[in-house]
């Protein structure tokens, strides 16, 4: 039986629709053996809705006020997803930053986790729950509820792969994987089986935002294999791991990414 965290963004639970999808998705996943931890991010465009909000009240909102105000989109997405799942047989509970504790060190809106409170969380699947974890929240030492900076969901869930040593860490998402250039724009770009965390650090540096850049270093440091898959489709994804484990002799070029300026091509 494989202990697995299941991210999922703000794209793969933008709607009522989709978030059902997301729960099936998990309990396909479960009914398959795993050991499922969910992080899930907000509702698409939450969180810039949000933003909006407190810049509407004022130019000096203050960054532990945008902090409380900010992950509230987190707690809609893991209440609504744990409905999901309870309302399809599945037995799942949320918990709030605070409530773990997920302890974070550094300024509002851009804290770093430190640590992750296991018992609950690992009491629950072992009784053969689904645990669904916010992403991008955290609490300070001091009792103030923070974030970890935009797209940190990523973060969040490469944190609870170290800190649960999880068997694996897979990313759902809008697209299907990570693409040798943005599909978008290049229509003959091609879908990537597997990537070096440091050629993905690369494509995204070059704009590829298929991941938040910052979650793959904690990766990279800590070996943790990554997966891309999709929320929509059964595609297979795209896995994320050290070089080691990439056969060079098989392929010449990972990917091509540009910035406006430049062009770059990495081997
Ligand atoms: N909701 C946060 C954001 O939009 C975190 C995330 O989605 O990863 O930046
Ligand atoms: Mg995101």
């Amino acid at each position: 039986m494989a202990k697995k965290v299941l991210k999922f963004g703000g794209t793969s639970v933008g709607s009522i629709e989709r978030i059902i999808n997301a729960a099936k998705i998990i309990k396909r996943e479960q009914e398959g053996g795993n050991s499922i931890i969910v992080v899930v991010s907000a509702m698409a465009g939450k969180t810039n809705e949000l933003i909006d909000q407190s810049k509407a009240i004022s130019k000096n909102f203050t960054r532990r006020e945008l902090d409380v105000l900010l992950t509230s989109g987190e707690q809609v997405s893991s209440a609504l997803l744990c409905g999901a799942l309870n309302e399809i047989g599945v037995k799942a509970k949320s918990w709030m930053n605070w409530q773990i504790p997920i302890i974070t060190e550094g300024e509002n809106t851009n804290s770093r986790i430190i640590n992750i409170n296991k018992e609950k969380i690992n009491k629950f699947i072992l009784d053969g729950g689904v645990a669904v974890i916010p992403g991008f929240q955290g609490i300070s030492i001091n009792g103030d509820i923070t974030s970890i900076g935009r797209g940190g969901s990523d973060a969040t869930a490469v944190a609870v792969a170290k800190i649960f040593n999880t068997d694996s860490c897979e990313i759902y998402t809008d697209v299907d994987g990570v693409y040798s250039s943005d599909p978008n724009k290049i229509p003959v770009a091609k879908k990537i089986d597997k990537i070096s965390y440091e050629e993905m650090l690369e494509l995204s540096s070059l704009g590829a935002k298929v991941m938040q850049s910052s979650a793959v270093q904690t990766a990279m440091i800590h070996d943790i294999p990554l997966e891309v898959k999709s929320t929509f489709t059964n595609r297979k994804g795209t896995k994320i791991f050290g070089q080691e484990n990439i056969d060079y002799n098989k392929k010449v070029i990972t990917g091509v990414a540009y910035s406006k300026d430049e062009a770059k091509i990495i081997f």
